[in-house]
């Protein structure tokens, strides 16, 4: 198995690389917020207990969202790899899911961050709002989740680093010239 965590602040261009990524290398992709977003549509119970968390652009509880990547996991055996995709945003669930693949005799194999820094970021969601003509609310809200990510998920990182996992990829430039970049980061590790 090849079990890659792709990391980067919303806007950073994550879920582009990651479409790319998915369909060379033909993982299993693994959104945590796609889920979130998938339970609410359905009005769940657990839609139901996350709806606001999610609104107010904080992080949901570890334990729940640890629970439900781990059930997703489970659903994929014939899986030839995952690409994880908003997991792990806490240092507790970067332990779980070590924890998790260990007992399977997997591991996260690679950690790509995407780096945009959080100036850039923000200059490209402003952009896009006029654009868009983005409402207000989701604009704020998106600010909220780039804060959330600059404050505390980018302290995930050094765990990989410690763990010498973590390849850093500059995000900003060509879409395909970073995917090349990507590309080239995941062929030294996928053998
Ligand atoms: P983005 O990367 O654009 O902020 P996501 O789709 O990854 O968006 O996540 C949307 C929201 O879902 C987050 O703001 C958070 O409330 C919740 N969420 C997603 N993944 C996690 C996670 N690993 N831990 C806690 N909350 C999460």
């Amino acid at each position: 198995m090849f079990n890659l965590v792709i990391f980067g602040s919303p806007g950073a261009g994550k879920g582009t690389q990651s479409d790319k990524i998915i369909e060379k290398y033909h993982l299993q992709h693994l959104s945590t917020g796609d889920m979130f977003r998938a339970h609410i549509a359905q009005n769940t119970k657990l839609g139901q207990e996350v709806v606001s968390i999610m609104n107010s652009g904080q992080l949901v509880p570890d334990d729940i969202t640890i629970k439900m990547l781990e059930e997703e996991i489970l659903k994929h055996k014939d899986a030839k790899g995952f690409i994880l995709d908003g997991f792990p945003r806490t240092i507790p669930q970067a332990k779980a899911l070590d924890a998790f693949f260990e007992e399977k005799g997997e591991k996260v194999n690679l950690v790509i961050q995407l780096d945009v820094s959080e100036d850039e970021v923000k200059h490209r969601i402003n952009e896009r709002a006029k654009t868009s003509g983005r409402a207000d609310d989701a604009q704020d809200k998106l600010i909220k989740r780039i804060d959330e990510y600059f404050q505390k998920t980018i302290h995930v990182l050094p765990y990989y680093k410690d763990h010498n996992k973590l390849e850093v990829i500059n995000g900003i430039g060509e879409i395909d010239a970073i995917f090349e970049n990507i590309s080239k980061v995941i062929d030294n590790h996928f053998k």
